[in-house]
């Protein structure tokens, strides 16, 4: 593909180099950038992570799957190297198109350092349904590195759709099915589905050039890397069988089984070959006579004019892998059906199968199945062959490796997606089966939630819409609105003005409101001299734009007016001076905020409120929603876990432990519309005990 049209290929050389060691980057039509490996990161990054992890995991055999931390931390440092060679030698380009599952993070971090990038995807192998996906204790990272892209692309239609189930139930991103789109937050990505295809011309003309070996026997063949996924000890057992059911194959027939050597530094891939050199031995020792063996096992790799040999001379290709995201074997053994016609049995568990239908699709794990099938084949007549062989090959030959490009670049320069604003619909199916008919008590983060960010705190005013679809929740009399900001007390009461809610300023370390005893953290006492003194600390170096809001026990640094460039040296003198003075510095929207550390935050201060008002059967009497923007509401989600219905608003740029993501402020107005308009509850939550 490079070759005809030019760019860069970035990949690691496969090798591992020695010191001060370098690979050849001489190509002629394409650059190449190559990402050099040391020895811990093949074993724990590919050997391990890769194909330890996610490839068994990817064919839905957790059986045979790891979970290594140390594999896993060395398998994002690699892809975030990745990024890093990519943006260096491809910042221009017009599309990065990344491969596979040893790349999966490689997107985010892409994503994080250059959000215009046009990123697209392509997972060669399944993706797995959800119950096995889920296994994963890194599968929100792995979700949320690809969603990073604009276009992600699968084999076939069922792992697409087990991608977006993936990304809907375990990131709570929003997924439009028909149309295809994923809506995380502020990140829109298409899911695509591209079964790729071979050089079918180069096999065919390989076919018919390849020398021809007199054979004795019929053959059936079998071509696969050793993996346990290619259910080669089944296979054979399958054979076996047919020689038990059929015995007039004996002697006729035999079973050539290439396995090419893979992977062997993981273990279960030397067990699998020993395996199957043991069964080998023991079909070839009960059924062999002195001139025939039933079976022919060659563990090597061969060139591909001699593969194509094979297949063009094989009666039966035997292509019965236990799970495969495609499977190039099947489509390489029809383009070298150039002369008399043969018969490719086919797993249904191949991704190949999906339009290979009129291959005999057979069931691997039933070997008395198989076996019919080999029966079937070994013996169909040549019109039948000839019919279905013609099928494959005119599919094949039109659906080639350069259509599959051709295909997926055209889907990848499309223009970005988009779904429509959240539908009323949609929080029906969120909403409903949790807030049934209980009273509902919600809480709302100001800036960044209820108004947009902007360049001053005095100027996030809300708009009237959202005033208004802020007082339909606060009127009724089964919904209590409470406002949780990291603004001081009065800021927040004032420039909200309703004077019928409850706040929670300074990041809930002061309440008031309604039925609600005023409350003041016992330990600020000791902060404010302290407070005084950080405040005069920050002001004296607060220049370009930066300036500090005192909030009474806290204070925020601002650095949004200070220049892009220079913003990271502000917020690193900050936070020293906070440490410096005993307060505890967090990062915000371009500020950094100085808290006391008195081990209170928007989580508890969100418990305190609801024990006060409900007591501490509150579970019982009211559903909680609550809806946040900031890193401070990460507090309240982890609090709220299992307790409520949590939303993260805007950027997806850091994970979050809310429930779902909205994209922007205006999404929120719907949720408060449909909280305002939803059927009215009889209780109020202080007298409910549903
Ligand atoms: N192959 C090869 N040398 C061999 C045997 C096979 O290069 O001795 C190639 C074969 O032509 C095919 C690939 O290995 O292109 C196997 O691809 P497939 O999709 O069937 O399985 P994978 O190994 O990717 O899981």
């Amino acid at each position: 593909m490079l070759r005809r049209r030019g760019g860069t290929w970035i990949g690691w050389p496969g090798v591992e180099l020695k010191k001060g060691e370098r690979v050849s980057t001489r190509a002629d039509a394409y650059r190449i950038a190559p990402v050099p490996l040391g020895e811990t990161d093949i074993a724990r990054y590919y050997h391990g992570f890769s194909n330890r992890t996610l490839w068994p995991l990817f064919h839905s055999l957790p059986g045979h799957t790891q979970f290594v931390r140390k594999d896993w931390n060395v398998y994002a440092d690699v892809n975030e190297r990745f990024a890093g060679v990519a943006m260096r030698h491809a910042r221009d380009a017009k599309l990065v198109w990344i491969h596979d599952y040893h790349l999966m993070l490689t997107p985010e971090f892409m994503r994080r350092a250059h959000p215009e990038a046009r990123l697209a995807f392509f997972l060669h192998i399944p993706f797995p349904p959800f119950d096995i996906f889920r296994l994963c204790p890194w599968d929100k990272e792995l979700l949320r590195g690809l969603i990073a892209c604009d276009l992600i692309g699968f084999q076939i239609e069922n792992y697409a759709h087990n991608f977006m189930d993936c990304a809907e139930q375990i990131l709570g991103a929003r997924v439009d099915r028909e149309a295809m789109i994923i809506e995380d937050g502020d990140r829109v990505a298409r899911v695509g589905v591209f079964p790729i295809g071979i050089e079918f011309d180069l096999f065919q003309e390989q076919a018919m050039k390849a020398r021809r070996e007199s054979q004795r026997e019929r053959v059936v063949l079998g071509v696969d890397r050793l993996d346990y996924t290619k259910g080669i000890p089944e296979r054979i057992r399958a054979f076996e069988r047919l020689l038990e059911l059929h015995p007039r194959h004996k002697g006729n027939v035999v079973l050539l089984q290439l396995a090419v050597p893979s992977r062997s530094q993981v273990t279960e891939y030397r067990e699998l070959k020993s395996e199957i050199d043991e069964l080998v031995g023991q079909v070839n020792g009960r059924f062999a006579t002195s001139t025939w063996s039933p079976i022919r096992y060659l563990y090597r790799s061969f060139p591909q004019e001699r593969l194509c040999g094979l297949y063009r001379d094989a009666d039966v290709a035997l292509v019965t892998p236990l799970r495969d995201g495609m499977n190039l074997v099947a489509k390489e053994y029809v383009a070298c059906q150039v002369d008399d016609p043969g018969v490719l049995v086919l797993s249904r568990m191949a991704g190949a199968a999906e339009t290979m239908r009129e291959a005999l699709q057979v069931n691997p794990f039933d070997l008395d199945g198989t076996a019919e099938a080999i029966h079937r084949a070994l013996t169909m007549d040549e019109e039948e062959r000839a019919s279905r062989i013609a099928a494959m090959r005119r599919r094949e030959r039109r659906d080639d490796v350069e259509a599959w490009v051709e295909h997926f670049l055209a889907a990848g320069n499309e223009e970005a997606a988009h779904l429509d604003p959240i539908s009323e619909r949609e929080l029906q199916q969120w909403l409903r089966g949790y807030v049934k008919s209980y009273p509902l008590c919600l809480f709302l983060d100001y800036d960044g939630t209820l108004t947009p960010l902007v360049s001053h705190p005095s100027k996030a005013k809300l708009s009237k819409e959202m005033r208004e679809a802020l007082m339909g929740c606060s009127r009724r009399v089964d919904t209590d609105v409470s406002i949780v900001s990291g603004r001081a007390l009065d800021d927040i009461r004032k420039i909200v003005g309703e004077p019928n809610l409850v706040y929670a300023g300074n990041h809930g370390l002061e309440i008031e409101g309604p039925e609600i005893a005023r409350f003041r953290h016992q330990d600020l006492v000791h902060y404010e001299a302290r407070a005084l003194e950080l405040f005069g600390a920050l002001e004296a170096i607060a220049n370009e734009g930066a300036w500090t809001e005192a909030k009474g026990p806290t204070l925020t640094f601002h650095i949004r007016e200070v220049p892009e460039a220079r913003q990271a040296r502000y917020a690193q003198k900050a936070r020293a001076l906070m440490t410096e003075h005993g307060y505890q510095a967090r990062d915000a929207h371009a500020a950094v905020e100085a808290r006391p550390p008195i081990g209170w935050d928007k989580g508890r201060a969100v418990l305190h409120i609801l024990r006060e008002r409900y007591g501490p059967n509150w579970s019982e009497r009211v559903r909680v929603i609550y809806v946040g923007d900031d890193q401070t509401d990460e507090d309240a989600f982890r609090f709220l876990a299992g307790l409520a219905m949590t939303f993260r608003v805007g950027s997806a740029d850091t994970p979050t432990g809310a429930l779902h993501r909205l994209p922007d402020v205006e999404a929120v107005r719907r949720l408060l519309d449909w909280v305002g308009m939803r059927p009215l509850t009889e209780a109020t939550p202080t007298q409910s005990s549903l």
